[in-house]
């Protein structure tokens, strides 16, 4: 099926199959008609509420079902929708809300206190009005109500107007920025078809699918999860945040929901491989374990393996600024050892991986070089930050020999990689200070932009080390107090910059040193700092 427009997809598989079920979460079950009437009213309030196309809508909302309902009413208005992760700092959600500038914020309950929170850092002028997704309005008279949920009712007629732009931009996903602010991706209508469509022909997913929904809604993980589903006519079950990474709850409710897909982060199912989540031959309705975001390593995957003969296991690469992949490989078998490496694999459909040098020349096959990105995932930049947009996203020569003028737009991933002489890619690490942690995306300067403004920290730097018996990176801090300062009190400093930065963002090792490691141009050494924090061994006072 062929639209222009994300919410489509289910307009398309209302008319045709109207009580299939779209979206599950625990007792709740949505069919497409009612995915569809809902958003439907609901648009015509934001409508009614000011919403006009172009505008954005900030969604600070918890993941439940009813806030797919609002992605879709957003799109059906023309408006792209800012999906904000509620437990992150109200000073960090006010900066995304700022830049936005949304002209509505739906919120329910669970964001009240943050809504409260975050008042003094919004600026009086053009502050957003609010549809509460609750039956009654909270009590918060420093914002305006626009509606509340019982409002949806008394729409009888949709009225909203029709746009046909699929260039448009459907949704603005913040991640992580060096400098402490978060940058907006602007991801339109055109880039999210082209992925999902790819998606859905080459895993053949089907109205007989049952698709999970694991990652937060403001991942772009999930954007794949809910439109993969919607275009395919599957049923979405989307995993509460409650068991999150609970290892043996996971295995249960994958288990329980008769998943036939299952897509996440490579963290959560190492976690579960190490956790013996999974008995042997069982799932037998899953069909494909899809993952994305980081490396998934070698011996949790052939544990997966092993375990599910009958499943067929995907590796997706990609990063948010080009929309939730660019390349995928599909194992032929199960490794044979864990040193084996898994490619990030062949560019999907539409889609071009360029490995180049410094000069932005090709590198040869076998050899390591940065990995830029172009197709028809390549989002429009950052949102109302053009500094950091020409910083990754540039323009070079179309012809791979250079020698015409004709230029295309690319996206510079910050990632290293090879090309084999198979033409499979694989990935070698990053060369910024950009790192993964338990799957989250976190650029070490916002981190270290929260710890500089710790009361009596002079000097800081925050780097990435290897955490025993872990597979993934965790992040570490060594930081220098001023001379007059007593000892610092950890948890007073911890509490302090989850002010700031996200609890997944906090060092879990914190190394107080009289002066830094310094190389001899001066420049703070890295290296031996990253030693430091892997050798040092917090006294524990429990
Ligand atoms: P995000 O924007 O959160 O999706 O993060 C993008 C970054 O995650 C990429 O630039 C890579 O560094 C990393 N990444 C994404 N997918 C993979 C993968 N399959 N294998 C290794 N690293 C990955």
């Amino acid at each position: 099926m062929s639209v222009s427009k994300l919410h489509q997809y289910v307009s398309h598989q209302a008319e045709r199959r109207p009580e299939a079920t779209a979206v599950v979460m625990r007792d709740e079950r949505l069919t497409y008609q009612q995915l569809e009437v809902m958003s439907d009213q609901l648009a015509t309030l934001l409508f009614k509420s000011g919403c006009k196309p172009g505008d954005r809508v900030a969604l600070m909302l918890p993941k439940e079902p009813q806030t797919i309902i609002c992605m879709l009413a957003v799109l059906k208005c023309g408006a792209a929708y800012v999906p904000m992760d509620i437990q992150n700092p109200a000073e960090r959600v006010s900066k995304m809300v700022t830049r936005a500038a949304p002209s509505v914020i739906l919120a329910n309950k669970e964001s009240r206190d943050l809504m409260i929170k975050m008042r003094p850092y919004l600026e009086n002028d053009n502050l957003p009005v609010v549809g509460w997704m609750e039956r009654e309005e909270p009590g918060l008279t420093d914002y305006t109500t626009a509606f509340t949920k019982p409002d949806m009712q008394t729409i009888n007629k949709p009225e909203f107007p029709l746009v046909s732009d699929g260039d448009q931009m459907a949704h603005i996903l913040f991640t992580s920025g060096s400098t402490g602010t978060p940058k907006g991706v602007m991801v339109t209508h055109d880039n999210v078809i082209h992925f999902v469509d790819w998606g859905v022909r080459y895993f053949d997913i089907t109205p007989a699918d049952r698709v999970s929904g694991h990652a937060p809604l403001h991942f772009d993980l999930s954007t794949f999860d809910i439109y993969g589903a919607f275009a395919a006519g599957a049923e979405l079950n989307m995993v509460p945040p409650d068991i999150g990474i609970i290892p043996s709850q996971v295995a249960r409710f994958m288990e329980q929901s008769r998943l036939t897909q299952w897509f996440s982060v490579p963290s959560l199912l190492s976690y579960m491989a190490r956790f013996d989540a999974i008995t042997p031959d069982s799932l037998p309705h899953l069909k494909r374990l899809i993952w994305c975001g980081e490396v998934f390593p070698v011996s949790a995957l052939r544990y997966w393996m092993y375990r599910l003969p009958h499943v067929e296991f995907t590796n997706l690469y990609g990063p948010t600024e080009t929309t939730i992949a660019s390349s995928y490989y599909t194992l032929p078998a199960i490794p044979e050892s864990d040193d084996e490496e898994v490619p990030i694999g062949n560019p999907c459909d539409g889609e071009e991986l360029l490995i180049l040098d410094h000069e932005m020349n090709p590198v040869p096959d076998g050899e390591i070089g940065d990995l830029y990105i172009q197709g028809a995932g390549l989002t429009q930049g950052y949102w109302q930050d053009d500094e950091k947009t020409a910083e990754v996203f540039r323009t070079i020569s179309a012809d791979p020999d250079f020698d015409n003028h004709e230029k295309t737009w690319v996206y510079k991933t910050g990632d290293l990689a090879r090309r084999d002489e198979n033409g499979l890619v694989f990935y070698h690490g990053r060369e910024d200070n950009q790192v993964k942690t338990r799957g989250y995306r976190v650029e070490l300067g916002e981190v270290e932009n929260g710890m500089f403004r710790l009361p009596g920290v002079k000097e800081c730097a925050v780097v990435p080390y290897q955490a025993r018996g872990m597979d993934a990176k965790a992040i570490g801090c060594a930081f220098v107090m001023e001379e007059d300062q007593q000892a610092p009190d950890l948890v007073k400093l911890r509490k302090e910059l989850s002010e700031f930065v996200p609890s997944y963002a906090i060092p879990t090792k914190w190394l107080e040193l009289e002066k830094l490691p310094r190389n001899g141009n001066g420049k703070i050494d890295r290296k031996s700092l990253t030693q430091k924090i892997e050798n040092y061994a917090p006294v524990s006072h429990s």
